[in-house]
């Protein structure tokens, strides 16, 4: 089977067209999120609408679902996380324009060649992850070296650094 070719877009025709674009991209073409994830399975729904705005900008806007599974900073186990990401790009020419982006919109710096559009997803996905991945309070999330304590929770995941004690365990062991 040959690779199916990424489909690429022109954003600016896109936007002058009022156009919808709509659909599913496997994760597994996504290399560099898929390096901030345990697996690449599953699919990013992405309905993206390219516009003009009431006040003449040109804007990508729309929303990205998707369910990725990231490690877990506490039991280190996979945990499922879902990301819904709603989106408003500012498309301009030059980062000379940045400044003028309206508040709440994020800049897009657009180009004159065609661009991958799994690439736009792909960007936007990663910026979509938490920073650290953690199961939600209602998830079996046990570290490692502690059985029981469910309630003690830390608000920053410890080090990866065995337990002191673990090593004082090993030495009384020797004895
Ligand atoms: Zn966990």
């Amino acid at each position: 089977m040959s690779a199916r070719q990424p489909e690429m877009v022109n954003v600016a025709r896109l936007i002058a067209a009022g156009r919808q674009l709509q659909g599913r991209l496997p994760l597994q073409t996504m290399d560099r999120l898929g390096e901030m994830l345990v697996e690449n399975k599953g699919e990013v729904e992405y309905n993206l609408h390219f516009v003009r705005d009431d006040q003449n900008r040109q804007m990508i806007t729309g929303e990205l679902v998707a369910t990725v599974v990231m490690q877990c900073q506490r039991c280190l186990a996979p945990v499922s996380i879902q990301v819904q990401r709603s989106m408003a790009w500012e498309c301009v020419w030059s980062e000379a324009q940045f400044p003028n982006i309206a508040a709440g919109h994020d800049p897009y710096l657009m180009e004159e060649s065609p661009v991958a559009l799994a690439g736009l997803v792909e960007d936007e996905m990663i910026l979509s992850l938490p920073l650290v991945a953690r199961h939600e309070a209602h998830e079996a999330c046990t570290p490692p070296q502690f059985s029981g304590g469910e309630d003690d929770r830390q608000d920053e995941p410890d080090t990866r650094e065995p337990h002191p004690l673990a090593d004082l365990a090993r030495l009384k062991r020797k004895d």
